[in-house]
């Protein structure tokens, strides 16, 4: 059976060994601590992970993922992993990023969600209804790639008001915060040419966005 757990575990092993081989201190010096430079916030799907997309070893992204690349301030589980990342790791970066081919939009764009799926997504929903008249006239590809990138636009609103970066920026601690979008078709990343890196950068933004 393929991507069985036997396999996962046989791949890990070879993983390990492959990196143990390349650098004989390598666990031992992360099992130390982390030092991570960047918290990614991203979406689930299988096809984006962070780490391997961006050539990235472990130790170096801290991550926390969900359906549709979501920052709700009042979702617990991402607010403590922002809290987490800035306050105990001193990370000093943020990259929002979302990915073309992303079922989270494409349910919103085809009305297909159900459930406990659809009251997650549904601050998507309202950016869609916000901006409705923006996608008259796109295909179905090109809105679901707009709304996929307005999606991370607004996403990064919403990083900006937590507690956690806006309590960084008022210490004067560096905190660079990117948007990004990932091509499933290409395995390219796109940099949405955001980088707020202070309050008076974030009313900037806020000016010339929209969300
Ligand atoms: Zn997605």
């Amino acid at each position: 059976m393929a991507n069985d757990i036997t396999q996962l575990i046989e791949r890990n092993k070879v993983w390990a060994g492959e990196i143990a081989s390349k650098d004989p201190s390598f666990f031992d010096q992360l099992s130390i601590n982390q030092r991570p430079q960047f918290l990614w916030i991203g979406c689930s799907d299988s096809r984006v992970p962070p780490n391997q997309i961006t050539g990235s070893l472990p130790g170096e992204i801290f991550t926390h993922q969900n359906v549709g690349n979501l920052v709700q301030l009042n979702d617990v589980n991402c607010m403590s992993a922002i809290k987490f990342a800035l306050e105990e790791l001193d990370v000093t970066n943020i990259v929002l990023c979302g990915h073309y081919g992303c079922g989270a939009i494409k349910a919103i764009l085809d009305k297909s969600a159900e459930g406990l799926l659809k009251k997650w997504l549904e601050p998507i929903a309202h950016l869609y209804q916000k901006n409705k008249a923006e996608f008259a006239d796109l295909s179905d590809d090109l809105a679901y790639k707009k709304l996929a990138e307005l999606n991370v636009i607004a996403q990064v609103n919403s990083l900006c008001r937590s507690n956690s970066v806006l309590d960084r920026w008022a210490n004067d601690k560096k905190l660079d915060i990117y948007a990004l979008i990932y091509d499933v078709g290409n395995g390219f990343l796109k940099d949405l040419g955001v980088n707020i890196s202070s309050k008076a950068d974030l009313f900037e933004f806020q000016r010339s966005a929209y969300f």
